[in-house]
């Protein structure tokens, strides 16, 4: 069975204090992950060090920065390189945000860079993809997805595609509290991992994770996650809750 993975994406809230609160919260819950589920929490940076102690022997629980830089090491003032992830631990990386892409303007040609490095530095990626609603409007999301997903990971060869997990993201659900219903969000999963099956083969494609993202809450995950090609979600303001998100972790199959 492929990964099913519940992911915290925190962005840039919390204290200090208020994230390791929320940490032991959530982690003192029970939550019995079967050995093909995962519950991954990407903190803020200043965090990283911090919430990787707390989950340091707990196996099914991984910390993901929400970023990483596109160069190895040198005078990036205020950047972080994947091989400082790498020395602290940290297992995933969020890649390409739609708030990334859209406030720091990053491309897909800079995402396969980012890509690459952690690759190389054996960190997973969370690769985000998804469609602005004027695209869903127009009926364009297949091509729209298809084409983020062709320039940023087509390069890659069948056994790094192994490391990498996708999340589907539309922008029109982001923190909107709309979310796709779990038809849209099926529909466009298995196209998505036709794409793959396509390039690579149906073995591989069947053994990648696409998480949902888009107003995941602890009253529709189970339902989203239900969907055949759904298996997981990335979540947002429900993942700052410990009660709402560890409803999030038991929902998923
Ligand atoms: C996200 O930040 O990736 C996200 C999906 O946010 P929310 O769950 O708040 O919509």
């Amino acid at each position: 069975m492929r990964k099913q993975i519940a992911a915290a994406n925190w962005k840039m809230n919390l204290t200090l204090q208020q994230g390791e609160k929320l940490l032991d919260d959530i982690i003192a819950l029970p939550h019995d992950l079967k050995e093909y589920q995962q519950a991954v929490f990407a903190v803020p940076f200043p965090y990283l060090a911090m919430a990787q102690a707390k989950i340091s022997g707990k196996g099914s629980v991984f910390i993901a920065a929400q970023n990483c830089y596109n160069k190895k090491s040198g005078a990036f003032t205020g950047e972080t390189s994947v091989e400082m992830l790498q020395s602290l631990g940290i297992s995933y990386v969020v890649i390409g945000h739609s708030e990334r892409r859209e406030y720091f303007n990053e491309s897909n040609q800079f995402l396969a860079e980012k890509v690459n490095i952690c690759l190389e530095y054996h960190i997973h990626p969370i690769f985000c993809c998804g469609e602005a609603l004027n695209i869903r409007e127009a009926g364009t999301q297949n091509e729209f997805v298809a084409r983020q997903l062709e320039e940023s990971l087509f390069h890659l060869s069948a056994e790094q595609l192994q490391n990498i997990v996708i999340a589907y993201e539309p922008i029109w659900a982001i923190g909107t509290g709309k979310t796709a219903t779990s038809e849209q969000a099926q529909e466009i999963h298995a196209f998505i991992r036709s794409l793959f099956a396509k390039k690579y083969g149906e073995a591989v494609a069947q053994n990648l994770s696409v998480l949902y993202g888009g107003s995941v809450k602890g009253s529709n995950a189970k339902e989203l996650f239900l969907q055949l090609d759904v298996d997981g979600g990335l979540v947002g303001g429900a993942s700052l809750n410990a009660e709402e998100f560890n409803t999030i972790i038991t929902s998923l199959k």
